[in-house]
């Protein structure tokens, strides 16, 4: 019950509660030990006083008609100032306790019981301390007690005075801990509540506001700019979402749009057969690039969902590259394209076969699409230094002008030169490249250097895991 009250209050609050818990503790902690320390040196200084006193007494003492009395009543020092004094006796009694003589304040002090030593007797508000010494004959006789005494009122009303003071001061501390605790936690958590305002207002539709805190890079500024850092990459993240749904729709509209003209003109007229068969032919190439598209899409939809099929195994990568070959070589024949490879007998990587055949043949398929006739393409692989392997393809032509390299491997992103040309491409093959190798915790780079072709270098960890 108590918990959920305490839980539910404001983290400046239970901050200031707790300092308060602390500082209420500690303050009883020290109080309490001073007001014992106190009271431990009161009675220890009047202890001290009655046992002078008792000394002095014992010595003047004289035995009178075979009883003890005080012959000499002048005392030396404190013993004489407190015997001027109301709270102060010092009596001589018999062995069985009748009192013989007194000296003090005899008729104020009550009677005490013969206890040797040390004792405190009394009510609360009238008590004395005692020191009770027996009277002994040489042979070890008791003949009679000495008691000095002394009234507890003065001490008593110090240490009353202390209780008070320690008990009125300790709420008001308290109240002044709690009041500090609550402007410090205050103080303290402010920016952060700056902070929680300006996250309430910063929106999917603005996410281009910054917290911007200015002040110390202390565990409260590490938070701000940690906050802005994720902003940062929330923006990035969502303005590339944004872009590439409308590349998508854009890349699906445009062969749409033309499928559905042509279709319109063919129904235009009456058409003979062999007509009918060719817009038909035409129309199926587009729908097979459009089939191709919406499967790049699905692709990188799955990539970035973290969701594409991952069981790898223990993999001959020259078996794949080989079998990839084989498949391009009659396209590159088609186009007079020399393909050359270098390849080990075994080169184990640790992969997932489909994707990387997906790999290759995106590379190796933009070497084809993209080297000018009679041209050639080299694939040289091999293991790499540091135990995985890297294969590198190069294709000759125009290459890559430096400014664009960068942005090759972007969704929708093609070379200006190659955008109104009919390679048929739509700029993913790259993407989906690199997501690929990524996967896999490897690296891609293109290099390319002004009419020296291109060279893509691939670097994947080795097999056997
Ligand atoms: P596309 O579908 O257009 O081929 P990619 O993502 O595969 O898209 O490639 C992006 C761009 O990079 C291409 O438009 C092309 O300009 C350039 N490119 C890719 N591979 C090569 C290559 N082997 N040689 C020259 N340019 C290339």
């Amino acid at each position: 019950m108590l918990r959920r009250w305490f839980s539910n209050l404001p983290l400046r609050w239970r901050l200031a509660l707790w300092y308060a818990l602390f500082i209420g503790v500690a303050l009883l902690l020290f109080g309490g030990y001073q007001y014992f320390q106190l009271r431990h040196s009161l009675f220890a200084s009047a202890n001290t006083t009655l046992e002078i006193a008792a000394s002095q007494a014992l010595n003047s003492i004289d035995s009178e008609n075979g009883l003890p009395a005080f012959q000499n009543t002048e005392f030396l020092g404190i013993t004489q100032q407190h015997l001027g004094q109301e709270d102060f006796v010092i009596r001589l009694l018999a062995d069985d306790g009748t009192l013989l003589d007194s000296l003090g304040a005899a008729s104020a002090a009550p009677e005490f019981p013969l206890k040797e030593g040390f004792a405190t007797y009394g009510r609360k508000d009238e008590s004395w301390q005692v020191y009770t010494i027996s009277i002994q004959t040489p042979d070890g006789r008791i003949v009679g007690w000495l008691q000095t005494a002394e009234s507890l009122f003065q001490t008593d009303e110090i240490l009353d005075h202390a209780l008070t003071q320690l008990l009125l001061g300790l709420p008001l501390m308290l109240l002044f801990a709690i009041a500090g605790g609550v402007f410090l936690a205050h103080r303290a958590l402010r920016p952060i509540d700056q902070m929680t305002h300006m996250a309430q207002e910063i929106s999917a539709n603005d996410l281009s506001r910054r917290i911007a805190y200015v002040g110390p890079d202390d565990e409260i500024g590490r938070l701000a700019q940690t906050f802005d850092r994720m902003l940062d990459r929330l923006q990035t993240a969502f303005e590339q979402q944004r872009r590439f749904s409308g590349d998508a729709a854009h890349e699906l509209r445009t062969p749409l749009t033309a499928l559905k003209g042509q279709i319109e003109v063919t129904l235009g007229r009456v058409r003979n057969p062999e007509e009918y068969q060719s817009v038909l032919h035409n129309l199926l190439s587009q729908v097979d690039r459009l089939i191709r598209l919406s499967n790049a899409l699905l692709f990188l939809s799955r990539s970035d969902q973290q969701r594409l099929v991952w069981k790898p195994e223990n993999l001959n990568l020259t078996e794949l590259l080989e079998i990839i070959v084989e498949q391009i070589m009659p396209l590159a024949s088609e186009h007079k394209l020399q393909i050359s490879t270098s390849l080990p007998e075994a080169l184990p990587v640790y992969g997932e076969k489909d994707h990387l055949v997906r790999l290759f043949l995106n590379l190796l398929d933009n070497a084809v699409k993209y080297t000018p006739r009679g041209g050639e393409i080299r694939l040289n692989a091999l293991p790499s230094e540091t135990g995985g392997v890297q294969v590198q393809i190069y294709n000759s032509g125009a290459g890559i002008p430096p400014e664009q390299l960068p942005h090759i491997f972007e969704r929708f992103y093609r070379v200006d030169a190659d955008r109104s040309s009919q390679t048929g491409g739509s700029g993913l093959g790259l993407a989906i490249a690199r997501e690929i190798v990524l996967l896999h915790g490897g690296q891609i780079h293109a290099e390319s250097q002004p009419g020296q072709g291109v060279t893509f270098t691939i670097d994947l960890p080795g097999g056997s895991r």
